[in-house]
């Protein structure tokens, strides 16, 4: 059986179809969009293409999207960009306590440099609790960020209630759509936030070039000093394949978005209910309604998720141990702890992430394998033995 993938929250393949329209751009179109010659205008319109492409889906217009690097970059220019433009109105700044690492390690670096934030707790479901986010907000607030959807637990947040709540008190409001982008039709007009982060690998793209949507009439300054690229506020030479394989990949999600999450919460469905019915003492982390259809999150009592996560990759099975950005660290998941999952079976956890290339027989054999893993290392496991005998975990 060939290697199986259910990892597809920290990457996706890319789409062939994209790989296609992408590879012109590395061989005979291969000018800089900047270059006043006919390479260059080749691909600038290439360029302004997928520019208006993009910005058409989300409901934006071409001169709110700007390119980045991808979803990291996107965040700290959110953050760092209103904190330092606007700083005059205030220094206090409000996000959410399981935001990705791209928001947190920014915040905690801005703390340094006399910022202040308030980080929004979250309910046992990982869903934001928006009482104590509007009682967080002082009249020096600058900054209102929640994620759009989480990347460990696939919560899927109240994100037009936060909007409300911003605009009603006339706040900057951010959302990190990285995970969404691929799975929910958003249009950013509808929603009315000022800022959005996406990543083309999330959805089919290439991996290093994603975009942050800045409403018109914010101004956030500059990311990257350099050349004029993107109005002048990111320098550096424009990525032209890969903005290319960005907008056909999220041109083709789109296209089929319905029948890919139909398809692929099918899979996860029938992968979780396998898992509770056959394998004892586990819980399914985060909501079961308000959730990315491509997520199962686990936590599985008395053993520890790197042991599982390395025995399933044995087996041929790729899943991941809370974000693959933290995986190097043996720390419990922040979003798991902020939901109030005690340390011990934080630790237990595995996020399995279902794509539409995936197929019932893998969903099969994935948990036939876990189950044996699970025996095996509980087997092994003294906590097991300990605590076997207690009913309600
Ligand atoms: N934000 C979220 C919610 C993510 O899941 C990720 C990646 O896992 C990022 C930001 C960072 O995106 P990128 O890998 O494009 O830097």
């Amino acid at each position: 059986m060939k290697p199986i993938y259910l990892d597809h929250a920290a990457t996706t393949p890319l789409d062939k179809r994209v790989l296609e329209k992408m590879l012109p751009y590395f061989t005979e179109n291969y000018g800089n969009a900047n270059s006043q010659h006919s390479f260059g205008q080749t691909a600038k319109v290439a360029v302004d293409n997928a520019r208006k492409t993009i910005a058409d889906i989300i409901g934006a217009k071409p001169s709110e999207i700007y390119f980045t690097s991808g979803g990291t970059e996107s965040d700290n220019w959110a953050l760092r960009g209103t904190a330092k433009r606007y700083k005059d109105k205030g220094k206090h700044l409000i996000i959410s306590k399981i935001e990705h690492h791209a928001m947190l390690t920014t915040a905690k670096e801005l703390e340094k440099e006399g910022f202040e934030f308030s980080y929004i707790g979250v309910d046992e479901y990982g869903s934001i609790n928006l009482d104590e986010l509007e009682k967080a907000i002082r009249p020096d607030t600058i900054f209102i960020g929640c994620m759009y959807a989480n990347n460990e637990v696939g919560t899927i947040q109240p994100i037009e209630k936060i909007v409300e709540i911003a605009k009603k008190h006339n706040i900057v409001c951010f959302t990190d759509a990285v995970q969404a982008m691929g799975a929910i039709e958003i249009n950013v007009s509808k929603l009315g936030v000022d800022m959005m982060s996406f990543s083309a690998h999330k959805f089919g793209g290439p991996k290093g070039v994603g975009a942050l949507y800045i409403r018109n009439g914010l101004d956030l300054g500059k990311i990257i000093t350099g050349g004029h690229q993107e109005r002048t506020r990111r320098g550096g030479t424009t990525n032209v394949a890969g903005v290319v394989g960005f907008s056909e990949a999220l041109r083709l999600s789109r296209e089929s978005l319905d029948k890919d999450n139909e398809y692929i919460k099918g899979l996860r469905d029938r992968f979780i209910e396998r898992v509770e019915s056959e394998i004892p003492y586990v819980k399914l982390n985060g909501s079961r309604e308000n959730r990315l259809s491509n997520n199962a999150d686990f936590s599985f009592y008395f053993i520890e998720g790197e042991s599982i996560l390395m025995m399933l990759d044995l087996e041929g099975i790729a899943v991941s141990s809370g974000s693959a950005c933290s995986s190097d660290s043996l720390d419990p998941s922040h979003v798991l702890l902020a939901m109030g999952i005690p340390a011990e079976y934080a630790h237990g956890s595995i996020r399995f992430t279902f794509g539409k290339d995936n197929t019932l027989e893998e969903v099969e054999y994935t948990v036939d394998k876990l189950k044996e893993i699970i025996h095996k290392l509980r087997e092994m496991s003294p906590l097991f033995k300990l605590n076997s005998e207690v009913k309600n975990v």
